[in-house]
């Protein structure tokens, strides 16, 4: 069956919509209530964030628009040093979707939020002209433990710590599109239970962020110019899977400047890097973590490159991939 205008009208077949698909998977008592607004029970200080999600294909190799637009909001929130708690999401869903897809991203999304610890607690719905595409926009709150992570907080000293392989979620989506063969999977995950961890060992975390668009190189270069300092990596240091780098050669790519759904650097003293890396490293998703560098004195972001020379690092300029998230 595929989605007609008559689904967007709010009258029958939206309620069908509502309770055939997302109150059978998002269900819980808040959602459930069906009121024009949830009511929350929250303490202390939120973090709050929205996102939207355009991926083309929906579904590829690791994950699905839905199980991107709740693991990219639940990292957002966890970068700020928050439990992610609640979350909204809106679809936009364009004439001629077929209602199955719908169930099935509905239901990764349930997935991905029972992971991560979340509850959708409000929805939205609407039905436009068009070809059968599906959009996502989530937004969500999470409870701060820790406050006073921020990108404008790192250090001279501080060392940079990379959470795993950079370029799946980008190389899984060029593949797709392009219609290569390989294995390479969506990095797609949840980092709240990494970031959990690093709170609960009282590691003194200066700024974490989930290196999305643009890359490690913009995230870094970010880094860099809010705290005043310069950043030295070193290109050996510096996880990739060879699969991902074969990739990356083959195309002209530079795995600095991929996209990634499931990474994020944490910036700490140095004195706590090795207890930081060994937290980092026993969670799932964070196995081949690795220090990558330091924050330094000066500007600018510098790569000293397998060959002993130094090559300075820009951000992401032009347009990379669209719709990769
Ligand atoms: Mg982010």
């Amino acid at each position: 069956m595929k989605i007609d205008m008559s689904y967007g009208s709010g009258g029958k077949q939206t309620g069908n919509l509502i309770n055939d698909i997302f109150l059978k998977h998002f269900d819980n008592k808040t959602l459930n209530k069906l009121e024009d607004a949830a009511v929350l029970n929250v303490s202390g200080n939120i973090a709050y964030t929205t996102d939207s999600f355009v991926v083309t294909p929906l579904f590829f190799r690791g994950g699905d628009i839905g199980k991107l637009a709740i693991c990219g909001t639940v990292n957002d929130l966890s970068m700020m040093g928050a439990v992610p708690k609640y979350l909204t999401a809106g679809f936009i869903i364009e004439e001629g979707a077929e209602i199955e897809t719908i169930d099935t991203i509905a239901q990764s999304m349930a997935q991905a939020a029972m992971e991560a610890g979340v509850k959708i607690v409000a929805g939205d719905t609407k039905v436009i002209e068009g070809k059968g595409g599906i959009y996502i926009n989530t937004s969500g709150i999470g409870e701060i433990i820790k406050p006073g992570i921020s990108i404008s907080n790192c250090h001279e000293g501080d060392v940079i710590i990379l959470s795993g392989y950079l370029g799946e979620h980008h190389a899984a989506i060029l593949s797709s599109r392009m219609g290569i063969e390989n294995s390479i999977a969506s990095d797609c995950a949840p980092l709240s239970s990494i970031v959990k961890s690093l709170i609960d060992e009282n590691i003194n975390v200066r700024c974490m962020r989930d290196v999305t668009r643009g890359g490690l190189a913009t995230v870094l270069n970010e880094a860099a110019e809010h705290s005043g300092c310069a950043i030295e990596i070193c290109e050996e240091d510096i996880p990739v899977s060879k699969e991902v780098q074969g990739f990356c050669d083959i195309l002209g790519l530079d795995p600095l400047y991929m996209a990634n759904e499931g990474k994020m650097i944490a910036v700490v003293p140095v004195q706590e890097a090795d207890k930081a890396l060994g937290i980092i490293r026993d969670n799932k998703y964070g196995k081949n973590a690795a220090v990558i560098g330091r924050m330094m004195g000066g500007k600018g972001v510098i790569l000293k490159t397998r060959l002993q020379g130094t090559r300075s690092i820009d951000v992401l300029y032009g347009e990379g991939l669209p719709r990769i998230c």
